[in-house]
């Protein structure tokens, strides 16, 4: 008798598709020829195996090993000769990848995206009654958490193993391509009677020869520089890939690189420039798999493709052809501070696990060469070994909401695979008390009954659900989708200035909020012409994006009766829009400090400085709200609205109550 895996084999090498009985197109007989070379291929036969006789299971194997592309789509096979109705999920930590694995996934399938395969992200579900294998971002299956999808996985995973002592019928892969799978096992087997088999991927990878600098770097950006130009002058063929903490820095490496005088004029090879990161279009990322540039003339000597990217191209994304990795060994990180409440995004130094995982990128097809910008001395001895989970250091007010909406009711026994700091918990559950999410006694309220519903940060929620009150509802619609949306503003390189001009035609002085809804009033308008966006250097992308987001929202406030109004006179919405925000954001608000052009964080006494992309005009506002705390050279805050200090009393009593509100500048300035 065939064994699982054969028959699987079988389906997938002869015959007609299993799901849409049509024979295969020539298309799926290329990939096909693709996928038999991956390693998790060969092993078919022994994860049918496993897969058949045991409930939960954790696979082990490299990035590019075929996890995410094949795993599933064995299971889909596995589960398509039996009960109707049954759907593979395969969870992704963020928005890009799992659009794209469904994407590639649909076509080495040989069937149409969006029908037997889909994709649900925040804000877009890609799948039919008839979808029998979905990609999801791990947020939108837990209830759109902002921020930090990656924690999501760990609460779904928290919840799954509660679940599959109940549902047993209900299969768990969890794929994983670190290092630190005995954790996973041992959280797995922890308090659980359900056996939990780990299954490894074995890979053929190649030697990669690690190379440190000497002395430690002053400006890695520059020794990167320096090492791509090194590399492509004096090594054998292959291309590079360069990790960098952002898109700025990745956005100047480029220019650098392609303006570099040797490089123009030495008849040395072509180098192209592909940047990665998460901010650019489905578009620009597929560079990525475009093939090195041809040699100038022909015989002349070859060209290179230099990939430079964030952290995505450490885990996520496989990139085929890699020989050569320049490490600075930096990465940026969103890493929440409970005490003085603050998200920052920081550049920290990456851990071994890190490192070694960066360093793997150059072995997939033939023995490579890792090029770590510091010493080995400072590997050894300043490196962590690990890198922190996310968990440990995200605020987590979306994330207690949705677990209290659940019937989590002990928070802090909750069944964590790395349990966060009691005080952040204690921060998120102050935070959403003060927004009336939940009472005293920590019961959901019927407000936060509805915010939980809303795929949006608690603040913004709140904020929505409260504008009616305030005739503005329209108009904060507009504003939660266009700040769930990416960067709608575009800054092409070596074109800054044009940008900002550009910028300053949507400007309204005193109101960031306002002026990202003036954008997508104006885009709405001008929605025939084709070019419109691009040549008011913004992204298309992101505004269609943010349409798609307040289509969405807009059904929520139906479901919910959240009435969608907007006052008539138009001298007053901007007054009623901003305290509509105070409702949502007061614990995000910042007094100048006078004649220096800086602000004071109300509750916690930060200095920052309003980003300079601000609109807050020449004359500086006394009183601020504010969306987002950054902190990177200094503390920085953006997306800032003027308020009047009377509203904070008006609209968030409770918490400005001065009889106990500490005394101090603010104290005094609010009593004034
Ligand atoms: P893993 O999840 O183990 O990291 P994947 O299943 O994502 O591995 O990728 C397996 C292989 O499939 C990659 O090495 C790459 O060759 C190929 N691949 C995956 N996605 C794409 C894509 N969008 N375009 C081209 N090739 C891809």
């Amino acid at each position: 008798m065939k064994s699982k895996g054969e028959k699987v084999k079988e389906a997938l090498e002869h015959g007609r598709n299993t799901f849409t009985g049509k024979s295969y197109s020539s298309t799926y007989k290329t990939l096909l020829s693709h996928r038999k070379k991956l390693p998790v291929y060969e092993q078919m036969d022994e994860f049918c195996e496993c897969f058949s006789n045991n409930q939960v299971m954790i696979v082990v194997g490299e990035t590019g090993s075929g996890k995410t592309t094949q795993i599933p789509q064995f299971v889909a096979h596995l589960n398509s000769s039996q009960t109707e109705g049954k759907i593979t999920v395969c969870t992704q930590p963020r928005r890009m990848s799992a659009i794209t694995a469904a994407t590639r996934v649909a076509k080495e399938m040989d069937v149409t995206l969006g029908a037997g395969v889909g994709y649900t992200i925040r804000f877009e579900d890609r799948t039919t009654p008839r979808t029998f294998l979905q990609y999801a971002t791990d947020g939108a299956l837990l209830r759109g958490d902002v921020h930090e999808q990656t924690l999501a996985t760990d609460i779904l995973m928290a919840l799954l193993k509660g679940l599959v002592k109940k549902r047993r019928d209900l299969k768990v892969i969890v794929m994983s391509a670190a290092t630190d799978s005995d954790k996973l096992q041992r959280y797995w087997n922890e308090g659980s009677a359900i056996k939990v088999l780990t299954f490894r991927v074995t890979c053929r990878t190649f030697p990669v020869k690690i190379v440190y600098t000497k002395e430690p770097e002053p400006d890695y950006i520059e020794a990167a520089i320096r090492t791509v130009l090194t590399i492509h002058y004096t090594e054998g063929p292959g291309d590079i890939l360069v990790f960098l903490t952002g898109a700025e820095e990745i956005e100047e490496a480029c220019i650098r690189l392609e303006n570099d005088e040797y490089l123009k004029t030495s008849g040395i090879g072509p180098l192209v420039c592909i940047p990665l990161h998460a901010s650019l279009s489905l578009q620009e990322q597929k560079k990525i798999y475009d093939p090195p540039p041809p040699p100038r003339f022909i015989g002349g000597p070859p060209g290179r493709k230099v990939i430079l990217a964030t952290n995505i191209a450490e885990t996520s994304l496989t990139i085929d052809g890699i020989v050569y990795v320049v490490d600075p060994g930096f990465s940026k990180e969103a890493i929440y501070n409970p005490r003085i409440r603050v998200e920052c995004l920081l550049v920290n130094p990456i851990s071994k696990a890190s490192a070694r995982q960066r360093a793997g990128r150059a072995g997939r097809t033939k023995p490579g060469k890792c090029f770590r910008l510091f010493t080995e001395k400072d590997f050894q001895s300043e490196l962590e070994e690990h890198t922190h989970p996310q968990i440990l250091k995200s605020n987590l007010s979306s994330v207690v909401l949705t677990l209290v909406k659940l019937g989590i009711k002990d928070l802090v026994r909750f069944d964590y695979l790395d349990a966060p700091a009691p005080e952040t918990l204690m921060r998120a559950l102050e935070l959403l008390t003060y927004l009336a999410a939940l009472d005293d006694d920590g019961n959901l309220t019927s407000l936060g009954t509805i915010m939980a519903e809303f795929p949006l940060e608690p603040q913004l929620a709140k904020t929505l659900i409260v504008s009616p009150d305030f005739k503005c509802s329209n108009e904060i619609l507009t504003l939660a989708a266009m700040l769930s949306a990416p960067v709608v503003w575009r800054q092409p390189r070596g074109q800054q200035k044009e940008a900002d001009a550009a910028k300053a035609l949507f400007s309204v002085p005193g109101s960031d909020h306002l002026t990202l809804i003036n954008v997508y009033n104006e885009y709405k308008s001008n929605v025939h012409d084709k070019n419109w966006a691009h040549s008011h250097y913004l992204s298309l992308k992101a505004l269609s994006q943010a349409d798609k987001a307040r289509d969405l929202l807009q059904d929520l406030m139906e479901q919910f009766d959240i009435e969608l109004v907007s006052e008539s006179d138009p001298q007053k919405l901007p007054g009623l829009v901003s305290q509509a925000l105070v409702c949502g954001f007061f614990m995000q608000v910042a007094h100048s400090v006078k004649g220096s052009g800086t602000y004071l964080t109300i509750q916690d006494n930060q200095v920052v400085s309003p980003d300079p992309s601000c609109a807050l005009g020449a004359k500086p506002a006394e009183w601020v709200i504010y969306n987002e705390f950054v902190l990177t050279t200094r503390p920085n805050i953006r997306t800032i609205t003027e308020i009047r200090p009377e509203w904070l009393l008006n609209y968030a009593s409770n918490y400005f109550d001065l009889k106990y509100f500490p005394d101090g500048p603010t104290n005094r300035a609010l009593q004034n």
